[in-house]
């Protein structure tokens, strides 16, 4: 009878959402969902974001394990219960449908226990090809990151201020562990596309959604809003993804805050450019706020740094 027969699910971006939104974690009672499949999967995005995975196979090499072990630390409470090791979701995320594994030395039946047994017996690992196809696309990986930190790390307020800690925690190892990282890990890490999700996701939690601006807030809910969390120092340049080198800015002034159009002073008062050809029928000038305070976090450790406003007056705004 035809209506038995399961119809197969297009395999497009919208498919995979529901993938990574619905990932079979563990549950337990006392310690809570499991974290090892989401942090295996953005440590794998990273990789593919940074150019080191550029052919759809995920090898279990020392950089993998390194960033994994990175996010672990950070999103995973040490005294959580969890135990930490790789080798638990790159085989078991078999069973999500889209993660599959070459391992022709690994017998039927048999569990992979360290991470070295990993190494030795699994080849590589690889995506459905549809899957990584559309890993190639920044905004598609973008998409799926937030996915990942909203739905595991982040769904809901309270854990939402817990993400700020975590961005405020994955800063400070930044500063202390820098230096001891290998070249490449350490342009990975700098670079890294999901802290930098993650400082989007704070500041404009910090500023309640709030243009810093223009005070413009809409809303839907926690993972749909008006603002941006717009890096005052370039991220590019700067790898700062600090709390405080950030403003939430709405589109439309994020985008003339990076042109230069506007900019901040140690007082934290708008300084709009002054040949600004400036006409708004509907709602107030971008000139109409020069010399007005900009709306602040309620936390003074979250305000502007003065040293990252200055380097924008110095180097982005035109008087
Ligand atoms: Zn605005």
């Amino acid at each position: 009878m035809s209506e038995l027969i399961e119809k197969p699910q297009p395999q497009d971006l919208a498919y995979y959402c529901k993938c990574f939104a619905n990932l079979n974690v563990n549950n337990n009672k006392s310690r809570g969902k499991s974290p090892h499949k989401p942090i295996l999967l953005l440590s794998v995005l990273e990789l593919v974001a940074q150019g080191s995975i550029v052919n759809n196979r995920i090898l279990v090499s020392d950089e993998l394990i390194e960033i994994f072990n990175r996010y672990w630390n950070s999103f995973v409470e040490f005294d959580s219960g969890h135990q930490r090791g790789i080798h638990y979701p790159f085989t078991h995320l078999r069973r999500d449908g889209f993660w599959h594994l070459k391992a022709e030395k690994l017998p039927d039946g048999v569990r992979i226990k360290t991470t070295n047994k990993l190494k030795e017996l699994v080849d590589y690992a690889y995506l459905d090809d549809e899957l990584f196809v559309l890993l190639q696309d920044p905004l598609t990986r973008q998409v799926l990151i937030d996915i990942l930190v909203a739905t595991w790390l982040a769904d809901s307020q309270t854990e939402l201020s817990d993400l700020l800690d975590i961005n405020q925690k994955l800063e400070r190892i930044d500063r202390l562990e820098l230096e001891n990282l290998d070249a490449d890990v350490k342009v990975v890490w700098r670079k890294s596309v999901v802290r930098n999700s993650l400082f989007r996701k704070s500041v404009v939690y910090a500023y309640n959604y709030r243009c810093a601006f223009c005070q413009l807030r809409i809303t839907r809910n926690p993972t749909q809003n008006i603002v941006d969390g717009a890096h005052i120092k370039h991220f590019a340049e700067f790898g700062d993804s600090k709390i405080d080198n950030g403003l939430s800015l709405c589109k439309n002034h994020h985008w003339a805050f990076d042109l230069g159009w506007f900019t901040i002073d140690d007082n934290y008062k708008i300084l709009v450019a002054g040949d600004l050809d400036d006409d708004s029928p509907y709602a107030r000038s971008m000139k109409d706020f020069h010399h007005e305070s900009i709306s602040l976090p309620s936390k003074e450790q979250y305000f502007p740094r003065l040293e990252a406003l200055e380097w924008h007056r110095q180097n982005k705004f035109k008087a």
